[in-house]
């Protein structure tokens, strides 16, 4: 970083009141974390003198190499805006770095540039635009969260009866505020279900700001005395909440997924990434949905995707092609939860489609009925697999896939896989309410 961006910098805190500096990082899991430094220590920040210890955080490092330095990415300066104007708070998004100065393996943010450098030495620049959703549910007279959704509006109500209409506004005008585009936002299918899209942008940027919007989101649904979730089923029956990752790759300045003289007017290049996403599925599914939860929403019935397949048409299978071309052309990707690491979850499907362009996978045809009406000799017959249906499933395929596995790289793939696995230990012990509804009289 150039001495005059960086005095420019401190500068621009100074005047713009800033008096605290969240520096922030996400985990292998995607939980953002942040050390908190005063502008008077922004200075040494930027010179990437700012040390923490990694072993204190999840999946990071063993205690013998715990050093880590955080180095400020300066383009993602941005004020708090709903702390006080006097004494504010910014951030800075940061890259983890070893004492020897070379980048930290476990980070995700290297992760997912690792894979985009990859891309960028075949000529492709990324684009990503998700839509995200989440719930707000009621919390109760000590601020805990509930179940409770505060309203019994769907697909596109308008208030009265959508009660998180003011949340939801104010999220987006926070989110406008801190350099968002909003495209749209409405309330979703189920009660209390809500989505906010944003403009598709550069790969990593978009990583960042679904860290970002998260952030907001729940933040602003607290100040309303609501509770924001991105737990991908919260409740058993209606519809749980995706982050569908509609992606692009550009060459030359141009949409590489568009060819205006093919029937459908899709490339081979989108073929080929789309024959890579349909190989990767099964092991991406780790990544894009990474918690026991996440498999609860992959079921029949509620808009999610259960099966492997493509399609222009129909929105049933895990990757849709929206109808737009010229520079829109984009394929949607539907399987992605909220709950995902944006970081991982990107390189993975970029991996994927990589992989496709560089051995010429052919994506198989496409499926335009509606796959959840036909029995499973008809998929059989159609070779159409299904997604895990568990987390362990999912880590299983994973272990079996060495292209998205050499995407994560060993540091992160095995703390991923050694904490993803408790987790399912811990799950698989326990026992759940509907055992006992189904086999305590039974028995
Ligand atoms: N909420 C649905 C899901 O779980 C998606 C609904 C939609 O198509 O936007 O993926
Ligand atoms: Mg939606
Ligand atoms: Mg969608």
């Amino acid at each position: 970083m150039g001495t005059s961006e960086k005095t420019q910098l401190i500068e621009k805190a100074r005047n713009l009141g800033v008096k605290f500096i969240r520096l922030q990082f996400t985990d292998i899991f995607g939980v953002m974390k942040n050390v908190a430094i005063t502008v008077e220590q922004l200075d040494k920040a930027l010179d990437n003198e700012l040390m923490f210890d990694g072993s204190s955080i999840d999946g990071f490092a063993r205690i013998e190499e715990s050093d880590m330095y955080l180095r400020p990415d300066i383009k993602s300066f941005e004020v708090f805006p709903w702390r006080p104007r006097e004494g504010g708070v910014a951030r800075l998004i940061c890259d983890v770095y070893n004492p020897d100065g070379s980048p930290f393996e476990g980070d995700p943010r290297y992760v997912l540039k690792k894979v985009l450098t990859e891309a960028a030495e075949m000529g492709y620049t990324m684009q990503v635009g998700p839509e995200m959703e989440f719930f707000l549910f009621n919390v109760d007279k000590d601020g805990r969260p509930t179940l409770e959704t505060h309203d019994s509006a769907g697909y596109f109500d308008l208030a009265p009866v959508d009660l998180g209409e003011n949340a939801r506004r104010a999220m987006v005008l926070t989110l406008e505020e801190m350099g968002f585009e909003i495209e749209a936002s409405h309330h979703e299918v189920a009660p209390g279900q809500h989505e906010i899209d944003f403009k598709y942008s550069e790969a990593l940027d978009v990583a960042d700001k679904i860290m970002t919007f998260k952030m907001v989101v729940r933040t602003t649904a607290q100040r309303h005395g609501l509770h924001a979730t991105f737990m991908p089923k919260p409740i058993f029956g209606i519809n749980g909440s995706g982050m569908h990752m509609n992606q692009s790759l550009f060459k030359d300045g141009k949409n590489a997924f568009y060819d205006p003289s093919t029937p459908d007017q899709l490339s081979e290049t989108a073929k080929y990434y789309i024959g890579g996403l349909v190989k990767h599925a099964r092991a991406i599914a780790a990544l894009t949905n990474p918690t026991i939860n996440s498999y609860k929403r992959l079921v029949p019935g509620y808009e999610a995707p259960v099966y492997v397949a493509w399609s222009g048409r129909n929105r049933s299978p895990l990757i849709r092609i929206p109808a737009k071309r010229g520079s829109s052309t984009r394929i949607e990707l539907r399987n992605p939860d909220p709950a995902c690491n944006p970081y991982l979850a990107i390189a993975a499907a970029l991996k994927a489609g990589l992989d496709g362009i560089k051995n010429k996978i052919q994506a198989p045809p496409p499926t335009n009925q509606n796959i959840y009406h036909m029995t499973a000799a008809e998929r059989k017959e159609l070779n159409i697999d299904s997604l895990p249906g568990s987390l362990a499933e999912a880590l299983q395929e994973l272990a079996k896939d060495d292209v998205i596995k050499s995407a994560l790289g060993d540091h992160v793939y095995e703390k991923f896989v050694e904490a993803k696995t408790l987790e399912w230990d811990n799950y698989r012990v326990q026992i759940h309410t509907w055992e006992v509804d189904e086999y305590l009289t039974k028995f």
